[in-house]
């Protein structure tokens, strides 16, 4: 018999081979391929252009592994065409190393079985309601959409969700973004389930990725929670998919093979017809728009834990005060912070920048210390002592020669979170201070950390956006955010969005026990409304408005974007290629294509970086036309062209 095989490569199509064996759709083979031999998958479809005529080789053999199902093979196949990549790439991301793993020993799983029994906890009356809702219609795909303040207990509610599906037998997968994967969320499944989660990102083993694919593939794990790569794993008989954090825009991967895994989930339970639930605090703005149309269903927990309020807000005006040179915290925060710290309460300073200053010049030549790489400055580290480019990691020391004579005489323009931290420390020099940010929270010895904030030992922490992701801090009861004008510069069509979530989560780590807490803003703006839009207990005005913006400019989610980028290693060259690339596509597509323009961050890597940006009505369409032009464009030696449906970043 002739079979289709598709192979995890860059082909978009299945290739035929004839087979011996009596092989179905989705069955895991290995067939030779050039000069190797290479695992692949019987495919639902022939290639339909008769292309060059190849001797058709034969299947190897066939492996002892479920079969892929079908429905997931229709979601790969749309999921390949929505974000135009190949559809052997797609099928990479099902496959384990370019593998599949054949079934192991049963004790293999021994420890993602059920042992202890599951300690189901009481939910509060809100809590109940909001399950039951969630419950409906729970055989067949729809979408529904639990919003509730920060430690309303939601993780408690989906808990209880998934609980009902494996109890039927059925498989559950949990996404959270990479940073929600905590020892501390483990513990919290065990607790509540009496077993372990099979976890899922790219920090763990071969060994285990091994397990976990095939406990999968033969039914024997019931629960994953993974990353967005987690998405892919071939489930035997997944019965329902939580997004938790679904505004997080860390589900977007934009390196490589671009997707949104919180859209390419909801696909996934859209193809393989079962319920999907989205979690959180404040919706993301796509979220919003379909509870709004109704698409959605929707449920709410307003009340937080042991009837907790979300803070207090208060503005510090920086016009009325002067700052000390060198110094970015004002005599009024410092009393109100003194405050708190009498009342044993944790305080936050919350600055989004890593380091200790993010702008280096010298006072005699001028010359700023920018990354040789890329078009943007070095961040001066000082507890490394170097200088480091926060795009492609390049090093370097803070000596160099002056073009006048000798050496430069180094300023440091603007704070990080290490500068902040010293300032802290000459005024508050008894506290224990901890920097909480992606270079001092390694994996390494985080948890114990962690340990130490929960347990009051640190009185005063510095700390990135890092921090608003989840965690939960006892006493923290005072948020310093040291200069919210900061946040408010950019060039980002999703910048007002970004920074409600950002803000909302982060007073959301506030006064979760019940005591009263503050988050205080210092701004040198007069007009402070944009403040006061962010912390309104009640997001939806925002949002509403912010949908109202983006309506009457055709912008996402009202009007799809495509983002294509060019890069190059020539400035000029790339320039010209730009422009004639734009006119050969411009008439077979239907959107309107606006650019070229240089990227917002023009040289990355070395390569300089031009963007068109695609924007047309959401329909496949659009990427239809878009893959069809693509491959009879031959683009000059050294210019590569990626492509971004949906874009997050527009770097
Ligand atoms: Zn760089
Ligand atoms: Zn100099």
């Amino acid at each position: 018999m002739k079979v289709p095989i598709l192979l995890p490569n860059i082909f978009n199509h299945p290739f035929t081979y004839e087979s011996d064996i009596n092989l179905k759709v989705g069955d895991y083979v290995v067939v030779p391929f050039g000069k190797s031999k290479i695992t692949g998958v019987v495919w639902d479809e022939f290639e339909k252009k008769d292309k060059k005529k190849f001797k058709i080789k034969t299947v190897l053999k066939k492996l002892n592994v479920s079969p892929l199902k079908k429905t997931t093979i229709k979601f790969l196949n749309w999921f390949a065409e929505y974000n135009i990549i190949p559809k052997g790439m797609a099928l990479k991301l099902v496959l384990l190393s370019s593998n599949a793993i054949e079934k192991l020993q049963k004790d293999a799983y021994k420890i993602f079985d059920s042992s202890t029994k599951t300690n189901l906890m009481e939910l509060s009356e809100e809590q109940k309601k909001s399950l039951i809702k969630m419950n409906i219609s729970n055989e067949k795909f729809r979408v529904h959409v639990l919003q509730g303040t920060t430690g309303s207990g939601k993780t408690m509610v989906y808990f209880s969700a998934l609980n009902n599906i494996i109890n039927k037998g059925l498989q559950g997968l949990i996404l959270l973004p990479e940073i929600g994967l905590t020892s501390q969320f483990e513990k919290k499944f065990k607790e509540f389930f009496g077993f372990m989660p099979a976890v899922w990102h790219s920090g763990i083993s071969k060994k285990n990725k091994e397990v976990i694919w095939s406990g999968i593939t033969s039914g024997k794990i019931r629960v994953v929670i993974g990353a967005r790569s987690s998405l892919f794993l071939p489930f035997r008989k997944l019965g329902l998919i939580i997004v938790d954090e679904e505004h997080d825009q860390s589900y977007k991967q934009d390196e490589g093979v671009t997707y949104n895994a919180r859209d390419m989930a909801i696909s996934r339970a859209s193809f393989e017809n079962i319920p999907i639930n989205l979690i959180t605090a404040v919706p993301s703005i796509e979220t919003f728009e379909n509870i709004k149309k109704g698409k959605y269903s929707v449920s709410r927990l307003e009340q937080r834990y042991q009837n907790a309020s979300l803070p207090n807000y208060e503005i510090i005006n920086l016009k009325d005060t002067k700052l000390e040179k060198q110094s970015w915290l004002s005599k009024k925060i410092i009393e109100k912070v003194n405050f708190h710290l009498e009342k044993n309460d944790q305080v936050l300073f919350f600055l989004n920048r890593r380091g200790f200053s993010p702008h280096v010049i010298c006072n005699k030549c001028f010359n700023s210390y920018s990354c040789p790489n890329c078009s943007i400055n070095l961040v001066y580290h000082k507890n490394k002592d170097n200088l480091l480019c926060h795009y492609c990691g390049f090093k370097s020391s803070l000596k160099r020669n002056c073009i006048k004579d000798g050496d430069c005489e180094i300023i440091f323009s603007g704070p990080g979170v290490e500068r902040i931290s010293e300032e802290v420390k000459k005024k508050f020099p008894s506290k224990k201070i901890e920097i909480f940010s992606s270079d001092t929270m390694n994996k390494k010895d985080s948890s114990t950390k962690l340990e130490k904030i929960i347990n009051n030992e640190i009185q005063i922490l510095v700390g990135t956006q890092l921090i608003s992701k989840g965690f939960h801090f006892p006493n923290l009861n005072c948020i310093v955010v040291v200069d919210i004008d900061l946040s408010s510069q950019g060039h980002d069509l999703r910048g007002a969005e970004k920074n409600l979530q950002l803000y909302h989560q982060l007073s959301g780590r506030a006064g979760r026990t019940g005591k009263p807490a503050t988050v205080y803003f210092q701004t040198y703006k007069s007009n402070t409304k944009m403040i006061s839009d962010l912390t309104n207990s009640n997001p939806d005005i925002f949002l509403d408005r912010e949908l109202d913006i983006r309506k009457k400019n055709n912008l996402p989610p009202f009007q799809r974007f495509i983002s294509l980028i060019l890069t190059g290693d020539n400035e000029e060259k790339l320039g010209k290629e730009a422009y004639k690339f734009k006119i050969f596509i411009e008439n077979k597509l239907s959107g309107k294509i606006l650019g070229p323009v240089s990227a917002p961050i023009f040289k990355l890597k070395k390569k300089y970086r031009i963007r068109l940006l695609i924007r047309g009505a959401k329909t496949l369409k659009l990427q239809n036309s878009l893959a069809q032009a693509i491959p009879n464009y031959k683009f000059q030696p050294g210019i590569k062209l990626s492509v971004d449906v949906d874009p997050i970043n527009f770097n």
